[in-house]
Parts: C-alpha cells; structure tokens; sequence
C-alpha cells in the first residue's frame, strides 16, 4: 500500500465488476479486502490474480460486519455484490429483495454503527424501466420493470435518505451493458449461468453453443433488434477509482450513468464478433425476451464532467477483442 492510501472494502470483489475494480484500486496503490459468499464470485480470480485478503461471508451477516468493522479502519465500502439475473428476480423476487435489499441495509446499518460514512454503490440503468428518452440522462424517471430494477431503485432511496439522516456519502453508479475484459487478459467475464449477449455470442463462435438466439426481431429500432449501450469493464473500474476519490475529497452524494451514450443491436454485436474472430456465429430468430427495452443508452456526460471520466475503449470491436481474448484464453 502507498503512504497515504486507506484501506477499502469492496463486498462482491470477486465478481466480475468487482474484481476489474479491485485490480484497479490495488494498481492505484489502496488497500483492498474483498467480502464475498463466493456464491456467484471466483476463489481463484482472487487467490491467482488479485492477490488481496478474501474474507467469505454475506452483507447480510451483522456479526461478521461489527468484527471486521472493529478490527479495520476502512474508509469507505465499494458495493458490487447482489444477484442480477432479471429473469430469475421475477420468478424468485424474495430471493432477490431479501439478498439486494435486505443484505445492503444491513451493511450500511453496520457502516452506520462503525462511523464509515463513504459508500459507492452499484446500480444500474433497469432502475429506468422502458426510457422516453435516450441517452438517458440521470434525472430521467425511474420506474423499473422487474424487481431486480426496483431491488436496486429501492436501495438507491435508502442511500438518499441516510445521507439526509445520517450524513452518509454515496456515489450511485447506474451502469448500462458491462462488457469487455482486462485489455491484458488478467481478469474476465465469468458467469454460470452465462445469460449476456456477448459471452453467448462468443462461446457460439468457440463451438460451445450451437447458435445464439436473438431475442426478438421486430423492435421499432433499424434493423428489428433491441440495441444497448454496451460499457468496457475496464471503464466501469476507472470510474469507480474516480467515485471513490470524488467521495474521499469531500465530494457530496450525487449519481451518475456509465455509459457511452452510444448502442449498438442485437446484429450489430454479432457482426463485430464475426469481424474480431474471423468466424461465422450461427443465429437463429427468436421471440422477444420478456421485459426487454428497445433501447437503452446512457448519456455519460455528468461522470465526464463531475469525476473527469473518459472512457478509453468505447468501440465494441475493442470490447468483443478483449472478451475474446479471455475467452481463448480459458478454452485452450
Ligand atoms: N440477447 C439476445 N440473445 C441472447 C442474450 C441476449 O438476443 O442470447 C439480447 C437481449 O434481448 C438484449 C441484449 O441482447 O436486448 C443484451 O442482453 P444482455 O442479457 O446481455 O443484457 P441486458 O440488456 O439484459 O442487461
């Protein structure tokens, strides 16, 4: 650690924004443990890559929180962890309300108790529901349309109201389509199971799956497909350093999109997979998904002018290569 560096907690570091962001703090010299239950994160990521303490446990476990709380002096906690599957949050919205919700009072109950009054919170651009504008600008209406949307909208109301009562800071991220790996290979996306776009797309072209499925063919876009503003990991991880610094100088609780403000459609990401590996992916023409919006794209503006974010690979062609990479990588 560099003189001066504090030390935080970043619960869910070992999942796949997590785990860029926690590469990130280490090379930008903090001191980082990771609390993870390892239920969707990677031991190994974390022993072989990251090389930082793993403390495995829930947010939800107060004990655990206090001793740790007692034991350290963090500075501020970076929250990544939560389920995130839309489609299982419908059918099991217990399940995603007790973990999203429930989980994340309880830490900053435990935060509350330890005096740690920075947080920098993972939140998403489903907290808008079906946009009447794109880019979406942050004060766009937010009426999500599943309830891991409004596990996540829920939380984004705690964290108003705590600041208000309690004086606790927060930088709320509302990400679009995370995306991409670590430029160099360290670090990728590794979901079981594996429900995003591009991943399917590229374990298609790998011959791991036999065609990718687009979900629905008729949208009001160009070409029929829904289109998503699809945002670099390596993005995501230079913002959070940026958030974090904004709340360490003092900066006031404020909320910003991640996101280039540019989409790209379901054919259009396949076709720059086809370009990046020089293979044919097999499709085939799908109903519509449920619940999916025709379009999302942020408008990254604010995180440009307040934090000075600039995202270095906006290009999807950059983002398949690197996913690609990793991909080759694991399938050796
Ligand atoms: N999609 C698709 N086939 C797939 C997976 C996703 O056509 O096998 C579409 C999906 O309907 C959405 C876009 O690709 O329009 C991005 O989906 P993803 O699940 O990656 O992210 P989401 O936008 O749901 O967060």
């Amino acid at each position: 650690m560099s003189p001066g560096k504090p030390s935080i907690l970043v619960t869910g570091g070992a999942g796949y924004i997590g785990s860029h962001t926690v590469l990130a703090l280490k090379q930008a010299g903090y001191d980082v443990v990771i609390l993870d239950n390892l239920v969707y994160g990677h031991r190994d990521l974390v022993e072989q890559v990251l090389q930082v303490e793993l403390i495995i446990g829930d947010t939800s476990d107060r004990a655990l929180l206090d001793n740790l709380f007692q034991s350290r002096n963090f500075a501020a906690v970076m929250h990544f962890s939560a389920y995130a599957y839309v489609g299982e949050s419908v059918t099991d919205p217990a399940k995603y309300y007790r973990n999203n919700v429930v989980g994340t009072l309880v830490l900053l109950e435990a935060m509350q108790a330890a005096s740690i009054k920075k947080f920098v919170f993972s939140s998403t651009c489903a907290t808008y529901g079906v946009p009447d504008v794109v880019p979406i600008p942050e004060n766009h209406p937010q009426n999500p349309i599943n309830p891991y949307g409004t596990t996540k909208l829920m939380v984004e109301r705690i964290l108003a109201d705590f600041d208000v009562a309690y004086g606790l800071k927060s930088v709320r991220f509302r990400y679009f389509n995370a995306a991409g790996a670590h430029p160099q290979g360290l670090l990728g996306e590794d979901h079981n199971p594996e429900t995003h776009l591009i991943p399917l797309v590229l374990l298609t072209a790998l011959g791991k799956r036999e065609s990718i499925s687009i979900f629905g063919t008729d949208y009001p876009t160009p070409d029929g497909t829904c289109i998503r503003d699809y945002i670099h990991v390596n993005d995501l991880a230079d913002a959070h350093i940026l958030g974090l610094e904004y709340l360490l100088k003092g900066g006031e609780s404020d909320v910003f999109n991640l996101g280039n403000g540019q989409g790209f459609s379901v054919r259009e990401v396949i076709a720059a997979a086809e370009q990046v590996t020089g293979l044919t992916i097999p499709i085939v023409e799908c109903d519509r998904r449920p619940g999916d919006p025709p379009s999302l794209i942020g408008s990254g503006e604010k995180a440009r002018k307040i934090l000075g974010w600039q995202p270095q690979y906006p290009d999807i062609k950059d983002i398949v290569t690197h996913a690609w990479q990793w991909h080759l990588g694991r399938h050796k």
